[in-house]
């Protein structure tokens, strides 16, 4: 139990027919329509330059109401990007309001050995080919010391699927840093990292029984959550065009549901402009929504909270986060406990993420640009309405571009950030860092109000490098 009781999620309920497939949806808390509509949406239609066509999107956006795939279709289609980010800045302010998280973290990318070579990664490397590393215990060990003297929060951790290092390596690294650094909280492994661990464990063939029990072991070990990569596009043709080996969208879910049924947050990526049309970038999206309207049933039964959604039977009711006030009688996002347990985890964060061409196969595409970027964050801030938070990854978009971001749906910039590994913007070097002082400088002159978190979304009270997490409220 987390300890939270007695508020109650609101249901929007509904018959909604999407991507062919009819869900029945019943409905628990009924509000009435708001009529005070933002005047620049309702006159979103009529206005030269706007699309009339938004305006049904605008009056569900208003009330509440989930977005469809076709609705999802024309966010990504219409030529009036500012309608669709002035209403996903709305929604993000509904849920936020001003506050606009960071926090203080380092990454640590321990191998960039790979079994696999998809196409559009520039950060595998064979063994003996240019460039290729493999940190020891005693590396990693140096790290997490660097980072607790840095005052980090947090600990990334990710890397290749390394052919040769037994399952007692990742054991051990995390139990090393548990012990050494008891503070920091441990995001590591994607869906696929998980999924080679259970394979090299020889639990490959149990399926999801085999992952759970990966999972189980990294948790006991000191796993606090999952990151959201490898996600890519949830789409069979662009797994076998551009990732193909990598695992399968229905198994990356899989890997996070388990994560979630023993107590894991985790976060959601989408590695877009690249291959994909743009109807498997809204797919994608429905199919994550989907997964995480189960998570979020589940964990409100497991404290003690009523929805009329039952996980046990896989209805896909809805639960959006993203409406005004007045839908919610209590807070309207899942709450972590101080003591950050919990029986059931959830998708905490989107983070979307544009494809960067440079030195990947598939350099000859042009990979997306600013406006686009824009339009990402908006639609998956519009379409993702149980996703609590919505993150504005500077390492990747550069803290310029970020700092738009959070005026069109991102309520989190992500953190400082040192050694990031993966993707690199273009031209930069592969030791990006960015200053405590910086990040709140690009909160605040985009009209918000910078608030340290922990990985869990608990807010931080910082001394120096001496913090704690506020309880308080
Ligand atoms: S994306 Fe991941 S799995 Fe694919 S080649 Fe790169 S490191 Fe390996």
């Amino acid at each position: 139990m987390t300890g939270l009781s007695g508020h109650i999620l609101v249901v929007i309920l509904r018959s909604v027919t999407e991507g062919g497939e009819t869900w029945s949806l019943t409905r628990k808390d009924r509000v009435p329509y708001p009529m005070a509509m933002t005047t620049q949406f309702l006159q979103a239609g009529t206005v030269a330059g706007c699309d009339p066509r938004l305006t049904p999107i605008i009056q569900k956006v208003e009330s509440g109401e989930r977005l469809s795939s076709a609705d999802g279709m024309l966010l990504l289609e219409t030529q009036d990007v500012w309608t669709v980010c002035s209403l996903a800045d709305q929604v993000r302010r509904r849920m936020h309001g001003l506050t606009t998280w960071y926090n203080v973290n380092k990454h640590i990318n321990y191998s960039n050995i790979c079994a696999l070579s998809c196409t559009f990664c520039a950060f595998h490397r064979k063994k003996d080919q240019d460039g290729a590393y493999e940190h020891s215990m005693e590396d990693i060990r140096r790290e997490a010391l660097a980072a607790v003297e840095a005052g980090a929060t947090e600990l990334h951790i990710v890397g290749g699927l390394h052919p040769w290092l037994k399952f007692d390596y990742y054991t051990d690294m995390m139990s090393m840093i548990r012990e050494i650094a008891p503070t920091l909280h441990i995001k590591a492994f994607t869906a696929v990292e998980i999924v080679h661990l259970a394979r090299i464990s020889k639990r490959g063939r149990d399926g999801y029984e085999g992952i759970l029990s990966v999972l189980r072991d990294l948790k006991e070990a000191g796993l606090g959550s999952l990151p959201g990569g490898g996600a890519e596009v949830f789409d069979d043709r662009v797994h076998d065009e551009a990732f193909k080996g990598k695992i399968r969208g229905d198994v990356w879910l899989d890997v996070h549901r388990a994560a979630h049924a023993i107590g894991l947050n985790s976060n959601a990526t989408m590695l877009y402009g690249h291959v994909e049309r743009i109807e498997e970038r809204v797919r994608h999206m429905l199919l994550l929504r989907r997964q995480q309207d189960l998570a979020l049933a589940s964990w409100a039964d497991s404290n003690g909270i009523i929805t009329s959604l039952d996980p046990d039977e896989q209805s896909a009711d809805a639960i959006v986060l993203t409406g005004p006030e007045e839908n919610y009688s209590g807070p309207r996002l899942p709450v972590t406990s101080p003591d950050g347990v919990g029986e059931q985890g959830w998708f905490q964060t989107i983070v979307p993420l544009p494809f960067i061409p440079d030195n990947s196969e598939l350099e000859h595409l042009p990979g997306p640009i600013g406006l686009e970027n824009l339009r990402m964050i908006a639609v998956m801030r519009l379409m993702l309405d149980n996703i609590p938070h919505m993150k504005a990854f500077w390492i990747m978009h550069t803290l310029d571009m970020a700092q738009f971001m959070l005026q069109n749906g991102a309520n989190d910039i992500d953190g400082t950030v040192v050694w990031y590994d993966i993707t690199k913007v273009e031209g930069a070097g592969t030791h990006q860092e960015t200053s405590v002082k910086d990040l709140k400088r690009a909160i605040r002159e985009a009209g918000f109000i910078p608030a340290e978190r922990d990985t869990l979304y608990r807010p931080v009270i910082r001394d120096g490098r001496s913090w704690t997490i506020d309880s308080s409220g």
